[in-house]
């Protein structure tokens, strides 16, 4: 079967780094582990051996039938005896995750070598489900990595480091060169761990209302978080006002500031009664 690029297709080959995004889990005896695009099943049959039940997303019907053929008996699709891998041929993005976590009676672990052609929505995809999830060890491309595990002031610093560390906190644990997978893809990829505890009951913020405001102060790259409150609908007195009462710079930028900063702000416009109008549409960086 001849991979598709389309679907992200680069199959891991480094029997190492497989040994290893599954140590990363942790301990997933007795756990139900969701795999993320299994394609050949070099994760899932190492994920096999550790969890108490494999349930495996694949998007390409053909993978999964041979998944299936593999791990599952054919017959009504009945998990074959002694088999702990489900294969279900469905788009991840469509994926129900809180229902897969009551069947599973406890919080689910994700892996996955993800298809880098949707990274961004998946990982976003799994922010929305953080409550029903535990931990997550993917592959993402690195310099998503990069900015997904990013501290404040960092180059890589921004709407996805925020967007992914209110759910909880990510760390990057290696990196592969192309030669890795076959076909090669043109990038270095990277695995990351992330231990989903959302932090928006903690800061107390609404989940969609703070994340909304993240998408405003950083939708003008290189401007100052005052710039991009007046882009989004702040008057300028207000914006003052806030950034003063959050004890921000006035020339700073959102990508030089922490969660922790980025929360008073929220809350000091909240105060005034000036948050933002405007919806914008950056860019996920
Ligand atoms: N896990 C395998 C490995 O490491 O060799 C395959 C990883 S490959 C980078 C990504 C896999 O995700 C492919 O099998 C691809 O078909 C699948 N995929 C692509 N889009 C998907 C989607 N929307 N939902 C579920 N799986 C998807």
């Amino acid at each position: 079967m001849p991979p598709k690029p389309r679907l992200g297709q680069n199959f891991l080959r480094d029997p190492q780094a497989i040994r290893r995004i599954v140590a990363a889990l942790g301990d997933c005896a007795g756990r139900t582990v969701i795999e993320i695009g299994p394609g050949m099943g070099a994760i899932t049959r190492e994920l096999s051996a550790k969890a108490g039940k494999v349930l495996a997303l694949e998007v390409d019907p053909e993978l999964a039938a041979s998944l299936s053929t593999e791990f599952t008996a054919s017959a009504g699709g009945h998990t074959a005896t002694g088999s702990n891998v489900e294969i279900e041929t469905v788009d991840v993005l469509a994926f129900d995750f809180a229902a897969a976590s009551i069947a599973a009676g406890s919080r689910i672990i994700v892996a996955g070598n993800l298809p880098y052609y949707i990274t961004s929505p998946i990982l976003l995809k799994i922010a929305e489900n953080a409550a029903v999830l535990d931990r997550a060890v993917l592959m993402v491309q690195r310099e998503v990595a990069d900015r997904v595990t990013a501290a404040p002031g960092s180059r890589d610093y921004g709407l996805l480091s925020v967007t992914v560390q209110m759910h909880g906190p990510a760390e990057p644990l290696f990196t592969l060169p192309p030669s890795a997978f076959s076909p090669p893809p043109k990038v270095h990829s990277t695995v990351f761990r992330w231990r989903f505890a959302p932090r928006f009951a903690e800061l107390e913020v609404n989940r969609e209302e703070f994340l909304r405001f993240m998408r405003q102060v950083f939708a003008l790259k290189r401007k100052t978080l005052a710039n991009n409150l007046r882009a989004a609908g702040v008057e300028s007195a207000a914006a003052i006002a806030a950034l003063s009462s959050a004890g921000i710079d006035l020339k700073a930028r959102a990508e030089s500031q922490s969660i922790e900063a980025l929360v008073r702000l929220w809350k000091s416009l909240q105060k005034a009664g000036a948050t933002p109008s405007h919806e914008v549409v950056p860019a996920m960086q």
